[in-house]
This record gives C-alpha cells, sequence and structure tokens, in this order.
C-alpha cells in the first residue's frame, strides 16, 4: 500500500474526525501534545445530524469558530415545529422574540470547517485511514493500527469514532434495550417547510409506529428521517426499504403536504438509532469521546452539543491524566459521571417527551417508549430550556441551609485541570454544584453560617473577592433558586446556625 508513512510516536492519538474527535484533537494541541488524527473518510463526507440548537453557541465561541459558521450560509431556525399529540402544528421558539437561533447546517461542510480547525491549531490528520486495533502494553502505552498496514505508538488514545466505537464495542458499549431504534433517512429536492421566518424550523411528527424529524438545508435539500422500532426492520426487509419509507411518509399529515411536489435526491438509507451509553468512559491510556461513549435520542437534536461539550472536557480530563498522574482517579471519576449524567438526563426528558403523546396506547413504539421512565429514575431532573428566573417569594426575610446540605471536595473542572474543590452537596445536586450563573455557591453557604438576613447575605457576599464582580440581581436570583430547589429554607431573625461543614 502507498499509504503516506504515520509518524512512529505521538503524544495522542485520536481516531475519528467528527465533532467530538476534530475537537478534543485542537484542544490537545493546544496544550502542547503532538497529536495525530486518524479518520477512516476523505472529508468532505456526509453526515446525519444537522440541526443544531442555540446550545451550540457558546461553544463555538469558546472554540472562536462562530464567526466561521456564521459565514457559512447555513440556515437559522427560530424553533421547533411539532406535531405531537395531537395532528394539528404546534412551533415552538427559543425565545418568544425570535432572536435566540440555531443552524441547520449541512454536516459535510460543517465538519470539514471543525477539521480544518483542528488542522490549523497543529494537529496531525491523517484521512482514509481506518483505525483496526489498539493494543496495550503495561506501562508503555498505546499501539494503534490501522487498516493502511500504519501502525504509531502514543501515550494515550481517544476513540471518537461515533458508532463504529473502535475501542468502545470491545465490551464497554451498553445499548439501550427499550430506545431500541432504527433511522431511515430521505434527502428531498424542491420541499416546502412552514411559511415565513418558521421555513427552516426543525420539525417532528408523530405517528402510530414512531416519528418523523425533518430539517431543511441551504443546498436546497430536506432531510426526512424516520424513527422506527428496530423490528420494523423484518417488515423493511420484507416489503423493502424504499417502499416502506414512502408509504409511511405519504401518511403523514402534516409532512406529506411539504414533499408533496418535492423528489427523493437519492435513495433512503437506514442507519441504527439506539440509545446506548458505556460501562467505562476513561482509563489511565483511554478515553471514549462523543457518539463513541454517549448516543442520545435524535429527537433532542442536541447530539453534536453533547459530542463537542464531551470533547471539551475530555481534553482536560486528558491533560490532567497525562500531566498529574496522582490525579488520575479523580480525573476518571469526573469524567464518567459527566457522561453518565449527560445520558442519564437526556433519556429522561425523552421518555417525558414520548409520554406527552399519547394517542396510539396499543402501539408497541410508544408503549415501550413511554413507560420506560423508571430505567432512568436516578436521573436528576433535567434544567428547562430556558430556565425562569426565579423570584423570591417576598414573605421570606431570613434564609438558613436545609437539613442534609453539606460541602465537600469534589473533582471540577479548573482552567486546563481537573483538581479538587469545595462545592455544595445538596439532594438536587448529588454531585455537587459549585458556581450557579458566576455566584460562588460554596462561598455563599459558608456565609450562612454568619448570617441569615438576604440583605447581609447579599451585602457580606458582594464584598467577597468572589462576588466583586457579581451583579446584585445575579445573586438574588441565585438565592431564590437555591431557595426553590430546597438548598435553603426559611430561616428566622435570630438564626446563627454551623451545620455546613
Ligand atoms: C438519525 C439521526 C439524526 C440525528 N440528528 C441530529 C441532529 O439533528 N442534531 C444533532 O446535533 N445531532 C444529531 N444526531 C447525532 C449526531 O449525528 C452525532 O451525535 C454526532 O455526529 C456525534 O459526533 P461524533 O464526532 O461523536 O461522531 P461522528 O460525527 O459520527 O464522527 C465519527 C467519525 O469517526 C470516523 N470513524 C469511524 N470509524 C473509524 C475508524 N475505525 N477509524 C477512524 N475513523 C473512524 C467516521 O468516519 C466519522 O467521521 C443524529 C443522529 C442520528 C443517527
Amino acid at each position: 500500500m502507498n499509504a503516506t508513512p504515520l509518524p512512529l510516536a505521538t503524544d495522542v492519538v485520536v481516531a475519528g474526525g467528527g465533532p467530538a474527535g476534530a475537537t478534543i484533537a485542537r484542544l490537545l494541541a493546544e496544550f502542547g501534545f503532538r497529536v495525530v488524527l486518524l479518520e477512516k473518510r476523505r472529508f468532505p463526507r456526509p453526515h446525519i445530524g444537522e440541526s443544531l440548537t442555540p446550545h451550540i453557541l457558546p461553544i463555538l465561541h469558546f472554540l472562536g469558530l462562530r464567526s466561521q459558521i456564521e459565514g457559512a450560509g447555513f440556515l437559522r431556525m427560530v424553533g421547533h415545529t411539532v406535531c405531537w399529540g395531537t395532528p394539528h402544528p404546534r412551533t415552538f421558539y427559543y425565545s418568544p422574540d425570535r432572536s435566540r437561533q440555531g443552524w441547520q447546517v449541512w454536516r459535510a461542510d460543517f465538519d470539514r470547517l471543525l477539521l480544518a480547525h483542528a488542522r490549523a491549531g497543529g494537529v496531525q490528520v491523517y484521512e482514509g485511514r481506518m483505525v483496526t486495533q489498539v493494543h496495550y502494553t503495561a506501562g508503555a502505552g498505546v499501539t494503534v493500527y490501522d487498516a493502511q498496514g500504519g501502525r504509531i505508538h502514543a501515550a494515550f488514545f481517544v476513540d471518537a469514532s461515533g458508532h463504529t466505537g473502535i475501542l468502545a464495542r470491545q465490551g464497554l458499549r451498553r445499548r439501550d434495550a427499550i430506545f431500541h431504534t432504527l433511522a431511515l433517512t430521505g434527502y428531498w429536492r424542491g420541499a416546502d417547510g412552514p411559511p415565513g421566518e418558521d421555513f427552516a424550523n426543525t420539525i417532528l411528527e408523530t405517528f402510530a409506529d414512531g416519528m418523523v424529524w425533518s430539517a431543511p438545508l441551504h443546498n436546497g435539500l430536506r432531510n426526512v428521517t424516520l424513527l422506527v422500532d428496530w423490528r420494523a426492520g423484518q417488515q423493511i426487509r420484507r416489503d423493502g426499504l424504499l417502499p416502506f419509507y414512502l408509504s409511511i411518509v405519504q401518511q403523514l399529515p402534516y409532512l406529506s403536504t411539504l414533499v408533496a411536489r418535492a423528489e427523493l435526491a437519492w435513495p433512503p438509507h437506514a442507519c441504527d438509532a439506539t440509545l446506548y451509553t458505556a460501562s467505562a468512559f476513561a482509563g489511565a491510556h483511554f478515553l471514549l469521546v462523543g457518539d463513541a461513549g454517549v448516543f442520545i435520542d435524535p429527537l433532542s437534536s442536541e447530539g453534536v452539543h453533547k459530542a463537542m461539550a464531551s470533547a471539551i472536557t475530555g481534553a482536560v480530563v486528558v491533560n490532567t491524566i497525562l500531566r498529574r498522574p496522582t490525579m488520575l482517579q479523580h480525573a476518571i471519576r469526573f469524567y464518567e459521571e459527566r457522561q453518565q449524567t449527560t445520558y442519564q438526563t437526556h433519556y429522561t426528558q425523552s421518555v417525558q417527551y414520548y409520554r406527552q403523546e399519547t394517542r396510539w396506547p396499543e402501539s408497541e413504539f410508544w408503549r415501550r417508549r413511554s413507560q420506560a421512565s423508571s430505567d432512568a429514575g436516578s436521573a436528576p431532573s433535567p434544567p428547562s430550556a430556558h430556565p425562569p428566573h426565579p423570584q423570591p417569594p417576598s414573605r421570606i426575610t431570613h434564609v438558613r441551609l436545609a437539613p442534609g446540605v453539606t460541602l465537600a471536595h469534589r473533582p471540577v473542572v479548573e482552567g486546563p485541570y481537573i483538581e479538587l474543590r469545595e462545592v455544595a452537596l445538596a439532594p438536587r445536586y448529588p454531585r455537587g454544584v459549585r458556581f450557579l450563573q458566576g455566584v460562588h455557591v460554596p462561598t455563599l453557604l459558608h456565609l450562612l453560617k454568619t448570617y441569615s438576613a438576604i440583605p447581609e447575605v447579599m451585602t457580606a457576599y458582594l464584598h467577597r473577592p468572589e462576588g466583586r464582580h457579581c451583579p446584585p440581581e445575579s445573586l438574588r436570583q441565585v438565592l431564590a433558586r437555591l431557595y426553590q430547589e430546597g438548598v435553603l429554607i426559611a430561616g428566622e431573625a435570630a438564626d446563627r446556625r454551623d451545620q455546613c461543614q
């Protein structure tokens, strides 16, 4: 074979150049590591997963990519248009004035921008190189082999190979037994959309045996993806994918009208959309990042965000493992908890959403998914997309800590490292909370040992170094939020407690 030879050795090998791989590779190169990224395909390559909600904005900003993405010509969407629980479309906006917007990105272009960004940051990117094996040698790091006969030695291996999960599938992947889903994707040319500024909205529509997810793209195509139970595979094999796909699309009361005058750009294709997590996410020589570790329900439109967020945290974790080995176990634990919490939170949200569709109680698809809640019972309640600013109850003048709220040292992200720092532990925050809206919660809780009158607590906090740049309104909102979440309870004027150890 005439493949470009790989370097003999490097610090980190990343398998996969999607959003997760490109992001972690770039950040590790910024941290000063030699990084080699091996990507199976040649970019630009097609990929499903086009809807990016506004949650992606801070990540793009952090990576210095926001203006590039804004200038790429992708469609901006202001919300979701859904036929869920009713055949009539309803629209939910990201903000009432519609200024908060997401993107419908053509992933071939989006992912190419991200990979170019990694390359520009010093990552050695090799396209058309499929990783086939990863071997560990105790005390001597990792040897990575590719399908072109290449071999490279590294201190650390990052599995960012998405569904392939080149390392994840070596016994770590845990597929969900209930959300066992097939995605059938067709791209349509000449399709319509909701009128006016809603045109680019992501569309969700349910039917007796599944749901459809649809997004328009700036190249004139519209993605129409059916999500059906895995068992539909038998019927698909019998009837053929194209007839099966078309027969469902044509019966959808809303979406069928949008594609009535359109044609399929090419035949539909099927892929696995089963939810999964992993039994381990990190070790002394490896990390699973993005879809290699966790796959969440496509209906959330959050897969890319989740993948890039895990890559940012993952870069800090790898940096810590390689440069501060004494923090190894803390770094691993921190990353594992983050990934499991992400999975559980999305899982719970999905179940809650499925429960709102009650029109087909006999349907296996809806029955199984809406009854799945107990599986995710340990999840903390997911934060709402737009949390309302809590108002403190006007009659409360004094607060104190609720019984059972404590302070403890837990691993947190501190600059480029995972460090042990003080956090507040409460039933609402089983893994601890450190900052809320820029307010350092442990400092605030320490002050409650001395003060209980809300104005006194606020004044004391605002005079602390942690509170110097804190807007009083944010502090007031955080106090109200902690009260509503049961971290604080109403106190009395004479309260002088010392419950917080
Ligand atoms: C039906 C469906 C709809 C979705 N809709 C959305 C959506 O609207 N919005 C959203 O945000 N997300 C969506 N997603 C999820 C989203 O596509 C993924 O979460 C996202 O692409 C994950 O990024 P990643 O970098 O982890 O993996 P990928 O983007 O899958 O990248 C993995 C890369 O690894 C490469 N690779 C694979 N094997 C190897 C190997 N052995 N060696 C080297 N390289 C390898 C692949 O070629 C690929 O480039 C959807 C997913 C599905 C299935």
